[in-house]
């Protein structure tokens, strides 16, 4: 049998489309076909198993799964024996406390005795006991907003992106506990000859993680100013300068990441660059 590993990721959800967007970038051609729940890449030995992510982390332990995409709040609740290889840099959220808007917020001593609805016990155990709080936690799945307006809790623990949602159900947040996004977790025990497969998949990760934080900047220049435009766009290994047809000019293309260009941006223009243009990179090998 051909050698191929195996990667779980969400089969529908807030983690799925960034997820298949990630491998896509990376080159990996498969079929996704609706309801389909395992596929095999055409072009790159890996075979996807569609899941809820809830099954992630539990799949990924038991080395059904080699490797698997899910939030970092599913993989602290689920606690299983996992390596966390990659921060994914999507489906960024927070797990935040909210009560009632008209009560008013004194600390977190607010929650001392009062019962909180949440489908994170784990981590809301972890966090209330780090800081000296006794609740009465009350696990449910899901629709954990509309806990306090039925009178099952008091406040509630959950996964806040806008707060818009908090904001309908009447709830104002007062307490951020967790910060998560996408990560790629990897079983324990991989075999060499997966974990080799791994390496390949991590490399095109990076290579379009690097592109994406990276801009190809291309600007004009005065001769006499190159000195100083090259001292503030330095470049991989240093930028490439090539002559303008007019006498004294020169035409210079870097790579620096998004942030170092515009902190520069004014020097740039002020050393005598014009007609400066910011490209997009789609993948980056260093
Ligand atoms: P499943 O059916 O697979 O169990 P789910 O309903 O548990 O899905 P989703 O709502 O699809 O979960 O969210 C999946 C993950 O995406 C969450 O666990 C969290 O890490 C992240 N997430 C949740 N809400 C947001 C949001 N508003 N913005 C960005 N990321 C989010
Ligand atoms: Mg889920």
């Amino acid at each position: 049998m051909e050698k191929i590993i195996r990667i779980a990721v969400q089969k529908s959800g807030r983690l799925s489309e960034d997820s298949l967007k990630l491998i896509k970038e990376c080159g990996i051609k498969f079929y996704n076909g609706t309801g389909k729940l395992k596929s095999t890449s055409t072009n790159f030995p890996i075979e996807f198993l569609f899941l809820r992510d809830d099954d992630i982390p539990g799949y990924v332990a038991d080395g059904v799964a080699d490797l698997g995409i899910v939030g970092e709040n599913e993989l602290v609740e689920k606690d299983k024996k996992v390596q966390t290889l990659k921060k994914l840099g999507f489906s960024k959220c927070r797990l935040s406390l909210a009560i009632p808007k008209g009560q008013t917020y004194i600390g977190l001593d607010y929650f001392q005795g009062k019962s909180i609805a949440t489908s994170y016990p784990k981590i809301l155990q972890d966090y209330l006991e780090q800081k000296g709080v006794q609740a009465d936690i009350h696990e449910i799945s899901g629709s954990v907003e509309i806990a306090p307006s039925i009178g099952l809790a008091e406040g509630i623990c959950d996964i806040v992106s806008s707060g818009s949602t908090l904001m309908m159900n009447g709830l104002k947040e007062v307490e951020e506990i967790f910060y998560s996004e996408a990560v790629l977790i990897a079983n324990e025990n991989l075999e060499d000859w997966k974990q080799a497969i791994v390496e390949k998949l991590l490399f095109r990760i990076n290579a379009v993680q690097k592109g994406k934080s990276n801009k190809y900047v291309l600007l004009n220049a005065p001769n006499h100013a190159l000195e100083k435009i090259i001292s503030l766009i330095p470049g991989m290994r240093s930028p490439t300068i090539l002559p303008l047809a007019q006498e004294g000019w020169s035409s210079v293309h870097s790579v620096l990441s998004e942030d170092q260009f515009w902190e520069n941006i004014e020097e740039l223009r002020a050393a005598g660059a014009e007609g400066i243009l910011v490209v997009p990179i789609e993948k980056m090998v260093i």
